[in-house]
C-alpha cells in the first residue's frame, strides 16, 4: 500500500495536480501549506484556494545523504508556483537549473510513499 504524504494539501482533478494554499485578504500574502492565520500580518482573514499545475524552479539540489527512510540520491527543488515557494521532490537524478519550467504531479518520494513532485517540462542536460 502506498501512503500519500500531505494528501490534504494536494488537489487532484483527473491528471491535473495542484496545491491547496491560503491567500491573506488583508496583505495578499500566499501560504503553502494552507493556514488559518497569516504569518505576515496575523490576520485570520484568509481565503483557501488552489494553485495551477505549473511553476518554475528557484533552486535545486541532489541529496546524497538523506533523511531516514529515504533512498538516496534524490532531487529536492524549491519551486515557485502561483506566488508560493514549495519544497518538492523532483523527477530524475539531476538537479534542475533555476527557472526550469516544471509541472506538478504526484509520484513516489520513497518506497511506499507518494507526495506532490515536480517534473521538468524541458529536457535536463546531464552534468
Ligand atoms: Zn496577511
Amino acid at each position: 500500500m502506498t501512503d500519500l504524504i500531505a494528501g490534504d494539501w494536494i488537489a487532484r482533478n483527473g491528471d491535473t495536480t495542484a496545491l491547496r494554499i491560503s491567500v491573506c485578504r488583508d496583505c495578499s500574502a500566499r501560504w503553502y501549506p494552507p493556514r488559518e492565520v497569516c504569518s505576515t500580518c496575523a490576520s485570520a482573514e484568509l481565503t483557501q484556494t488552489v494553485t495551477g499545475d505549473r511553476g518554475v524552479v528557484y533552486a535545486s539540489t541532489v541529496v546524497r545523504v538523506g533523511a531516514a527512510g529515504f533512498d538516496t540520491p534524490y532531487v529536492l527543488s524549491y519551486v515557485d508556483i502561483d506566488g508560493v515557494r514549495v519544497l518538492s521532490h523532483s523527477e530524475g537524478e539531476q538537479a534542475l537549473a533555476p527557472d526550469t519550467p516544471v509541472q506538478l504531479t504526484v509520484g513516489a518520494i520513497t518506497s511506499g510513499k507518494e507526495s506532490h513532485i515536480v517534473r521538468p517540462l524541458i529536457e535536463v542536460a546531464s552534468r
